[in-house]
């Protein structure tokens, strides 16, 4: 009896150690940008809807749970990628049952963590073909808007092993299934990503909306100039693919642009059983849409006046 104990005791510590080794995170080295602090603010995680849960700081990282393993979306600044870390074990799960790795766009500060969070989990990244040059490259490409702020503000952890996803394709973990929407304009590879979640037999579409600032590095025309072609009509047709989609649930790589704070304040303040505020009313992906095609026509009328 106390052999056996003993054995089975060793063999429980030993599970432990194995377990802490695996989730153990050896974060990469800060990135310094002037937002850095700002973004770096740690966040209480919190359950969005149903098993879809916010565990980002001042950018968002959506963790969307199952039995059978986890998918993670944007892994934040290299510096972020600890609190991810720890806001995933604070609710209970654990980052080596974090399975797939997802991102919106190869902007450092959506793509500097996934290194870290990949090499800690083991998961799988998956990406457009673009944004797989760019993750695997450490940087954003050529071709991006951004490119010419140069590798010290651009460039992140190289991700390695990032497989190749096709525009509409679905990814499943569990009974997870994530659709990938190909949305260019703010990077060549920016994508969105769709998926359903219940809170029981109510379920409700979520669409994480790439970025769609038409913003750039100074020099880069989206209306095109001798070096490339003009980029507009494609930005053009991502934000009406935004506008389209079905959109009960909004949610974006930068907090403040769903609102993320009054979302908050609103349910601190609610009694059980209101509606949760993170619930909208179908029209947020057309807002938000709305919003980026008017920024979009503005930037481009501007690329139109000589300077
Ligand atoms: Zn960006």
């Amino acid at each position: 009896m106390t052999t056996f104990r003993r054995a089975f005791q060793s063999v429980a510590l030993l599970m432990l150690s194995g377990a802490t080794i695996a989730a153990e995170l050896i974060p990469d080295q800060p990135h310094a940008c002037d937002a850095c602090e700002a973004w770096g603010k740690p966040h209480e995680p919190f359950r969005i809807y149903g098993d879809t849960w916010y565990v980002g700081g001042g950018l968002t990282s959506i963790l969307i749970t199952s039995d059978r393993g986890h998918v993670l979306i944007d892994g934040g600044l290299t510096q972020t990628a600890p609190q991810i870390a720890a806001n995933i074990a604070k609710l209970g799960f654990k980052l080596e049952d974090v399975k797939l790795i997802l991102n919106s766009h190869t902007h450092y500060d959506h793509a500097g963590g996934i290194a870290a969070l990949q090499r800690a989990s083991g998961a799988q990244v998956a990406a457009s073909p673009a944004s797989k040059l760019a993750l695997e490259g450490g940087g954003p490409t050529r071709d991006d808007p951004q490119f010419a702020f140069g590798p010290e503000h651009n460039n992140f952890p190289p991700v390695r092993d990032v497989r190749t996803i096709q525009d509409g394709e679905t990814l499943r973990i569990g009974d997870i299934a994530i659709t990938a929407h190909f949305t260019p304009g703010h990077t060549p590879g920016g994508t969105s990503w769709t998926w359903n979640d219940c809170d029981g037999d109510m379920c409700m579409p979520f669409v994480y909306a790439d970025s769609l600032n038409s913003v750039s590095a100074p020099g880069f025309r989206f209306s095109g100039d001798n070096t490339h072609k003009s980029r507009v009509a494609s930005f053009r047709a991502s934000i009406d693919k935004v506008a389209k989609l079905d959109c009960s649930i909004l949610l974006t790589p930068h907090p403040e642009f769903m609102d993320l704070d009054a979302k908050l304040a609103v349910r601190a303040a609610q009694k059980p059983g209101e509606r949760n505020p993170f619930l909208g009313d179908r029209q947020d992906c057309k807002r938000y849409a709305a919003g980026a095609r008017e920024r979009l026509d503005k930037r481009v009328a501007g690329e139109r006046t000589p300077q």
